[in-house]
């Protein structure tokens, strides 16, 4: 691809020695130097996107660090994390089925491929709300294949940790947010 033609999506220049642009996930052939993006003008760019976009927009919320979010049973706040991004984004955080608590699953990109591969296509599947019907049973298909790798260390609570556990409640344990690729974090109380 020719550097030239790429140009930065809020201030319309192209790639500097000190500004490398960076490719924007969701949409394709689109680019952004990392100061930019983290600027004024850039919040307002994917603010403008969100609003007219709302795949943009689901895209975005779910791969948000710390996404705030309410519990729908008990109205406590929590934040949600992508599984498997960050500093180490081989490594699957798993939930336990009963309680807030999550490890960092036994295996990884590195050890089990053939997992984590699932994974992230049905991540990306859940990201852009592809194929959203078959994610039930895919999910489940992996927990019993694999779970035996995350349920050595029982939980704490009694529970175990699964392939198939969604984030709960600190407070009162009710599934928080229905999703299988992030876990919860509501700090210490
Ligand atoms: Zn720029
Ligand atoms: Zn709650
Ligand atoms: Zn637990």
């Amino acid at each position: 691809m020719d550097d030239n033609l790429q140009r930065c999506v809020i201030c319309r220049r192209g790639a500097e020695p000190a500004a490398p642009l960076f490719a924007e996930d969701f949409y394709p052939d689109t680019w952004y130097h990392l100061a930019c993006m983290h600027s004024s003008a850039g919040a307002a760019w994917i603010r403008a996107q969100k609003a007219r976009d709302p795949l943009f927009k689901r895209y975005n919320e779910l791969m948000t660090q710390g996404l705030p979010v309410q519990c729908p049973t008990c109205a406590g706040d929590a934040q949600l994390y992508p599984k498997a991004t960050g500093w180490a984004p081989y490594d699957w955080e798993m939930n336990c089925d009963q309680c807030d608590n999550f490890i960092v699953a036994g295996f990884n990109a590195y050890t089990h491929p053939e997992i984590t591969e699932q994974l992230e296509e049905l991540f990306d599947n859940f990201l852009y709300a592809n194929h959203l019907d078959n994610l039930d049973g895919a999910i489940a298909d992996l927990a019993g294949q694999y779970d035996y790798l995350v349920t050595d260390s029982k939980c704490t609570c009694g529970g175990n940790f699964s392939i198939k556990a969604k984030p709960r409640c600190k407070r009162c344990r009710s599934i928080l947010f229905d999703t299988y690729f992030h876990y919860a974090d509501q700090g210490d109380e």
